[in-house]
């Protein structure tokens, strides 16, 4: 079943399209990977075969590996170890989320803003430390109400919370987001809700969407990534498993596409989609064999 928001057209009628699947032509001339990990590296807590091998072929051969996660859940350090147990290693700065391109877009209208947010408290003590205030609790007091809403991947979502930010969006509070992802990818394809989900239950109840998603597919991550890094977009490609925001991600960037079916997407959903991908693989271990030589 589709859940993605943004999704492209899937009528019934679409001419099936040829995909060359584990086709790597051209491949090794990419220099930097932005890996999408759920899905992607990793379902859950089990790391997926080939991400090990892979990770560590691109370090031998000079290429940069990066990671971009929707997932505003988690911040940085959380990444660190979440992949160190896998036994891939990384450092902080090889990981950009939803939350620091959110943070980035916030920082463009208005620094130090007062938020109310919708996330995990990992969440929120990272947008403290990267200055903004916390509203607590719901108030009319012109000198204490929120500047912004802040919808993340709340995994200590309360109704209360719900109420709160409902109200703040029908008092006219204007309202963003970091990642518009449904459900977050689960073991035994079970449903966890996402942000996406969330979404939905807001705009039911006060008619109210998101001005601003920050994650994929907005390329606003991958955008400041290569600037910072110096990277040419040809020379850089996004892989993961959503067509809609990891691939929707590098084509709105104009960087490389890799898909792997190790996720969301199967051979029929793509063959169906008009989301195109440069390269499909059927797992990492296949970019592995084609990149080994
Ligand atoms: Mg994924």
């Amino acid at each position: 079943m589709r859940r993605e928001p943004f999704a492209g057209s899937f009528g019934k009628n679409r001419v099936m399209k040829n995909i060359n699947l584990n086709a790597s032509s051209g491949i090794e001339k990419i220099e930097c990977f932005l890996f999408d990990m759920d899905g992607t590296l990793y379902l859950g807590n089990d790391r997926l075969d080939g991400a090990l091998e892979l990770i560590n072929l691109l370090k031998s051969q000079g290429k940069r590996t990066l990671y971009i996660t929707n997932n505003s859940s988690k911040v940085a350090s959380e990444y660190v170890k979440k992949l160190s147990g896998m036994g891939i290693s990384a450092e902080i700065d090889d990981f950009f989320t939803s939350a620091d391109a959110i943070v980035y877009m916030l920082n463009k209208i208005k620094p130090g803003a007062k938020l109310y947010v919708v996330g995990t408290p990992g969440f929120e003590n990272f947008l403290v430390e990267k200055g903004f205030s916390l509203v607590k609790g719901y108030t009319q007091d012109p000198a204490l109400v929120p500047d912004f809403v802040v919808l993340g991947f709340d995994t200590t979502l309360t109704y209360d919370k719900l109420r709160i930010m409902c109200d703040y969006l029908v008092d006219g509070v204007r309202y963003v987001a970091t990642h518009p992802d449904m459900v977050c990818p689960a073991e035994g394809h079970r449903s966890v809700p996402d942000a996406g989900s969330f979404m939905l239950l807001i705009e039911g109840a006060t008619g109210r969407k998101p001005e601003i998603i920050a994650g994929k597919p907005n390329p606003t991550m991958i955008n400041i990534l290569c600037e910072k890094l110096g990277y040419e977009k040809d020379k850089v490609a996004v892989v993961g498993d959503r067509l809609n925001t990891d691939i929707m991600s590098g084509v709105n960037a104009g960087c490389k596409t890799v898909c792997v079916l190790t996720g969301e997407t199967s051979l029929k959903l793509l063959s169906e989609s008009d989301v195109s991908p440069d390269y499909v693989f059927d797992s990492v271990k296949d970019i592995y064999e084609a990149l080994k030589g």
